[in-house]
């Protein structure tokens, strides 16, 4: 078995990218597979080297570690996107010379058009109209010397079906797909594309993602066939939400890793709490290390349902956490409140046993580690 993450370096690692991040992790280590992290640095406009860093930090503090991927190395590298160029490229022109693909002229302005068109006569969801889809390949040949141009897989497909390990049977029409860009006219390759060719090239074999992405899931599949590669089993977990059922957003607060380890979070509540996001433990159980929950997790008990995360339910964990842990490791949880709040002296190594002893006594009446110099008052 061999799974990935593949975030886009944008931005932290949220709560919803995190729980993705750790289903996989969870699936990888369950299975005794393999964990490959791949960032997908398409976008350059949006990502950034320190997004990247900020998530790999992030995966490290909460213990999801990855036997392949930047930093890392593997047999399947490169693992970052901007660095897989000849990749996209050999593909794409391999699906071109198969007829899998075609070159699209289409101007910004006739494709805006088109949509207008097809919005007025009442389309849902606007497609690509099919303009450049019969040009004879030796005019297309032509054309492309003096145009520029994008291009676009050929579906056709009556209709794609497939078995999804969290909602079971799913199928589109093939009327619903339209003909998507593989390769952008600048020459980069589009997420539907570029996910399929990694995927292929390294040799996934589950993907789990957030079900924001169900709807690229036939395209891909397609995109797959054509290029002569076994799809992996998808399975697609529902969104998360806020406490008010809306989906999770800024409004609610923290939402980013960072900011719970910021606030004194263990990371062990954490992962806690994010496996809980649409998993149970078939005992019921809540309270769970990580171990535990690699021992324990599969995706049959993945429900369908959204999830809601409740940062009062993150802090519940954290303090059962912290009334588990050894007196040594709750000490060196706490050590950076205790010192900022000067009842450690950094360095002054006499002190630490009397302090260890002491937090594990009022463990009980934490919650936060920063709650410990209030404690052990
Ligand atoms: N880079 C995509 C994202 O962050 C990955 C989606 C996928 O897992 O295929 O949404």
């Amino acid at each position: 078995m061999r799974v990935r993450f593949a975030p886009s370096p944008t931005g932290h690692l949220h709560v919803g990218n995190a729980r993705t991040a750790l289903f996989n992790w969870l699936l990888a280590r369950h299975g005794g597979g393999t964990f490959v992290l791949r960032i997908e640095d398409t976008d350059a406009e949006r990502s950034t080297g320190a997004s990247e860093e900020a998530i790999l930090e992030d995966l490290r503090w909460l213990g999801l570690d990855w036997d392949e991927g930047p930093c890392r190395g593997g047999g399947h590298g490169p693992y970052r996107q901007s660095e897989r160029g000849p990749v996209y490229a050999q593909a794409a022109a391999r699906l071109l010379e198969q007829g899998a693909a075609y070159r699209c002229f289409c101007t910004r302005q006739e494709l805006e058009a088109d949509k207008e068109a097809q919005l007025l006569s009442g389309a849902a969801a606007p497609r690509y109209a099919g303009r450049c889809r019969q040009i004879d390949p030796a005019v297309s040949q032509r054309r492309a010397a003096s145009e520029p141009f994008a291009l676009r897989f050929r579906v056709t497909a009556p209709s794609v079906a497939f078995d999804d390990g969290v909602r079971g049977r799913v199928e589109f029409p093939g009327a619903q797909i339209g003909d998507p860009v593989i390769v952008r006219a600048d020459g980069t390759p589009t997420y539907n594309f570029a996910v399929v060719v990694d995927d292929a090239a390294m040799a996934i074999t589950h993907v789990v993602r957030g079900e924001d992405h169900l709807s690229n899931t036939p395209r891909q599949i397609l995109i797959y066939r054509a290029l002569g590669a076994a799809p992996p089993a998808f399975a697609h977990v529902a969104l998360v939400l806020g406490p008010d059922g809306k989906p999770l957003s800024k409004r609610h607060g923290a939402t980013s890793v960072a900011d719970f380890r910021e606030r004194g979070f263990l990371p062990a509540a954490m992962v806690n709490c994010l496996a809980l996001l649409g998993w149970s433990h078939p005992d019921g159980r809540e309270v769970l290390g990580l171990e535990e929950l690699a021992g324990a997790f599969t995706l049959q008990r993945v429900g369908r349902a959204a999830s809601m995360f409740d940062s009062r339910k993150l802090a519940w964990l954290n303090a059962h956490h912290l009334r588990a842990m050894p007196p040594e490791r709750l000490l060196a949880a706490c050590r950076r409140e205790l010192e900022q709040t000067g009842y450690l002296v950094p360095g002054d190594a006499a002190a630490d046993g009397w302090a260890a002893r002491a937090l594990s006594a009022f463990a009980g009446q934490m919650e936060l580690s920063s709650d410990a110099p209030a404690a052990t008052r």
